[in-house]
């Protein structure tokens, strides 16, 4: 059976098409390729042009067809990347083209990763569109450190953010009123910030001992979670060498860890 016959006994009917001239923007997941979709399988199966970023994983980009075109367009924190125009021409030219074009992108394609901005491009350019989610590392990280991003009785809301504001701009997070709402924080692309940040939720009220835990390469074999408190973070994560990608939760669910992590500290 083919990959597309699979899928279509998996899910009763004939996979979605991926039809010429369309572009598929496509949730990856956070690494593990067990944590893709059905739909972004389906999708790759059938790329003839694959767009995609640098956290994506070797093994699922080989899901895509042998003969397909795999372009690396990705951004990478802190160094030259490829320019967000330039993403958006080689998708609208792969479209007109008519080629069948997955822009694949890790997690989520609407959370922090631009995705969006691609998707409205498109739109305005007239090509047909579709979004395949993804699983989240800000959710999915969480689940696979032992950490629950919601727990009955400790906390009833969890807010996602990002540190890092778009280029020149000021933050504008308004990091007291995070500190104030008491709930876990999960903050994506803030490794290079953990000091401010840490500054500014302290000097907001956040409790110094706020359990804190750092998840780096969330679901991979390179899998690494760094568990300290608000006040000890940037000083442990320097120590321990961490760098991106990562996610860092602040808050009372990280100590649930002790119980759904076999060994963590
Ligand atoms: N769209 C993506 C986020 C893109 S922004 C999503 O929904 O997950 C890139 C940031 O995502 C990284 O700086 C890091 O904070 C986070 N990230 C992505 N993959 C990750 C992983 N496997 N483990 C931990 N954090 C990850």
């Amino acid at each position: 059976m083919t990959r597309l016959e699979h899928l279509a006994a998996l899910l009763g009917e004939a996979p979605p098409e991926l039809r010429p001239g369309q572009v598929w923007l496509v949730g990856a997941g956070p690494g593990d390729p067990a944590k893709l979709t059905l739909e972004a399988l389906a999708g790759l199966a059938q790329a003839e042009l694959l767009v995609h970023d640098e956290l994506v994983d070797p093994r699922i980009l080989a899901l895509a067809p042998e003969g397909a075109e795999r372009r690396f367009m990705g951004k990478r924190g802190g160094q030259p990347s490829a320019k967000q125009a330039d993403i958006i021409a080689a998708l609208v030219a792969g479209a007109r083209a008519g080629k069948r074009v997955v822009r694949l992108k890790g997690g989520d394609p609407y959370v922090f990763g631009r995705g969006a901005e691609e998707a409205m491009a498109l739109a305005e350019a007239g090509i047909p569109c579709r979004v395949v989610p993804g699983l989240t590392a800000g959710l999915a990280g969480l689940a696979a450190a032992g950490i629950p991003a919601t727990l009955r009785g400790v906390s009833q809301a969890v807010t996602l953010a990002t540190a890092h504001a778009p280029d020149g701009a000021a933050d504008a997070l308004d990091w007291s009123a995070l500190a104030r709402l008491g709930q876990p924080l999960v903050l994506y692309m803030a490794m290079r910030r953990l000091e401010a940040i840490a500054e500014s939720l302290l000097a907001a009220g956040m409790p110094p001992g706020t359990p804190a835990a750092v998840v780096r390469a969330a679901t991979t074999a390179q899998q690494q979670v760094l568990q300290t408190t608000l006040e000890d973070m940037p000083g442990a994560v320097r120590a321990a060498g961490l760098a991106g990608p990562a996610v860092v939760v602040l808050g009372e669910v990280v100590r649930a860890r002790a119980l759904l992590a076999p060994g963590a500290a």
